[in-house]
């Protein structure tokens, strides 16, 4: 697709006061994608939206939308539309007037106006509520409603901050299907902040996981699972989290608390070139098995440990094991079936082995 609604930030930097909150921002955002701006509380990802929308101005560096430069450019010149978390839905319109709002300030003739807004509603499924206000509505329906007279303004940008985090998580598994179906219907240059990252992984064509202002990785979702750029991005994706343990070169391979794990010699000396003898070992929990009793393995990573405690999470359980000083996690479908303080052999295949740099910014290797 060509970028005729791409966004393109150069060198973008914004500060509040004395405060740097993005230092410098370079991003390309592909005309009908659906990108996800995913991080922690307070990383910026409200203050890119509100840049994009033109409710904020960058302090310096350039923002192109459609390949024209923005700064400075007002909010109601963007051509953009929002859905932020609290709706802001107008208390004493209908859910018509609510959608229509956008329709009506351009003066779309009447009809028009009505057949595009029933459309909306009923895919919506708001048909039957378009005479109601929306205090006599539920949150998911008037959450819909937000999202319906978004879709009804026809911008070419679509912004949602957060949009369902009001509701409670069934609500949300079905509203983020139907915004995923709702873009293939109406395709727009989707940019959706959150910091759940189940939202991300099933809303995103690409993830672009921020830190303090930074974009640490922006990549597809299976890159950002499988291929994670540092140990930040390893250990924000994945639930539970990815276990990430200090390990020393050894002759043959490494050592995890003073338990020797035999490496391919092309893996060995690959760590060595680029990180000496100090790496991070990172293994997600549901890449590694759990034996009872002491099991030597020849190949693969293997180590011995002592079975804490299981939790049960539903749909997996989340095992707790020492070795030494350190914990691991392991995540199964079924129980393990082992009872408090048993010696256990916890094993990985090599390609479920992350390493990352011991030292600053501790990149993959
Ligand atoms: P959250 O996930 O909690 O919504 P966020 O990633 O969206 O966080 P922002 O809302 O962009 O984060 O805020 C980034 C930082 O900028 C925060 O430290 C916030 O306090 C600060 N900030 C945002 N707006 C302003 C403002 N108008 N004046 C001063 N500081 C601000």
């Amino acid at each position: 697709m060509h970028n005729q609604f791409g966004i393109r930030f150069e060198a973008v930097r914004k500060t509040f006061g004395a405060e740097t909150i993005i230092p410098s921002l370079d991003l390309d955002i592909i005309s009908g994608e659906r990108l996800v701006l995913l991080g922690p509380s307070g990383c910026g990802k409200t203050t890119i939206m509100r840049l994009i929308a033109g409710l904020e101005q960058v302090s310096s560096g350039d923002i192109y939308m459609g390949g024209k430069k923005v700064n400075g450019m007002d909010a109601s010149e963007r051509n953009v539309s929002m859905v932020f978390q609290n709706y802001a839905l107008y208390p004493h319109m209908t859910v018509f007037d609510n959608m229509a709002f956008s329709l009506k300030l351009r003066k779309v003739p009447k009809t028009e106006m009505t057949r595009r807004i029933q459309e909306i509603a009923d895919k919506l499924e708001l048909g039957h509520l378009l005479k109601r206000k929306p205090r006599e509505l539920s949150g998911g329906q008037r959450q819909r409603v937000a999202l319906g007279r978004a879709i009804a303004q026809q911008s070419p940008y679509f912004l949602l901050d957060e949009p369902l985090s009001n509701l409670d998580a069934q609500l949300r598994t079905n509203a983020r299907n139907e915004l995923v179906e709702l873009h293939e219907t109406y395709p727009t240059t989707m940019i959706y902040v959150t910091h759940d990252q189940v939202e991300a992984m099933t809303i995103g064509h690409r993830i672009a996981v921020l830190r303090k202002g930074q974009v640490q990785q922006i990549s597809s979702p299976d890159d950002i699972y499988n291929r994670p750029a540092n140990k930040f991005v390893a250990t924000f994706i994945g639930n539970p989290p990815m276990n990430v343990v200090s390990v020393q070169m050894s002759d043959n391979g490494l050592l995890f608390a003073e338990q020797e794990i035999i490496l391919p010699n092309v893996i060995r000396a690959e760590l060595v070139r680029q990180s000496g003898r100090q790496v991070l070992l990172g293994i997600r929990p549901e890449a590694l098995k759990l034996q009872l009793g002491v099991e030597p393995r020849s190949s693969g990573f293997s180590v011995k440990g002592e079975y804490l405690r299981t939790e049960y999470l539903g749909a997996q359980y989340v095992h707790h094991v020492a070795v030494q000083q350190q914990r691991l996690l392991i995540a199964t479908p079924t129980p393990a079936g082992v009872s408090p303080h048993s010696n256990v052999t916890i094993t990985a295949s090599f390609e479920h082995l992350h390493f990352f740099d011991a030292g600053e910014g501790e990149q993959r290797i």
